[in-house]
């Protein structure tokens, strides 16, 4: 995978971090708060709602309807749904400055 770049000084930013890191980002060699932009937030979202379905789909098959209603499996599927966000967030995310999202706030460059 290769690095997200900084929009703001254009110091790539390694995506692994990426699904260790809930929220924000600090730019390592700028310090701008960096965060992901709203259509790529999106697509993850559907990217991750069609993985889920197809996961539950798939565990339907392997397992059987009735272990989709336990605990045990609605524990693991919500574990698995949060990783899977990260990961997908940091294959398809695009960082913009989180600052461009309060522009009104203060004056632009
Ligand atoms: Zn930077």
């Amino acid at each position: 995978m290769n690095d997200l770049p900084c929009p703001s000084c254009r110091a790539p930013y390694p995506r692994w971090r990426i699904v260790f890191t809930p929220g924000v980002f600090r730019c390592p060699s700028c310090h701008a708060r960096l965060t992901f932009s709203l259509d790529s937030m999106r697509r993850a979202g559907w990217i991750g709602a069609l993985a889920l379905f197809a996961s539950a789909a798939l565990a339907d098959l392997v397992l059987g309807f009735d272990q989709l209603t336990t605990w045990r499996f609605l524990a693991w599927l919500l574990v698995f749904a949060l990783v899977l966000g990260q990961v997908i967030r940091a294959i398809v995310g695009v960082l913009v400055l989180r600052d461009d999202l309060h522009r009104l706030d203060r004056p632009p460059k």
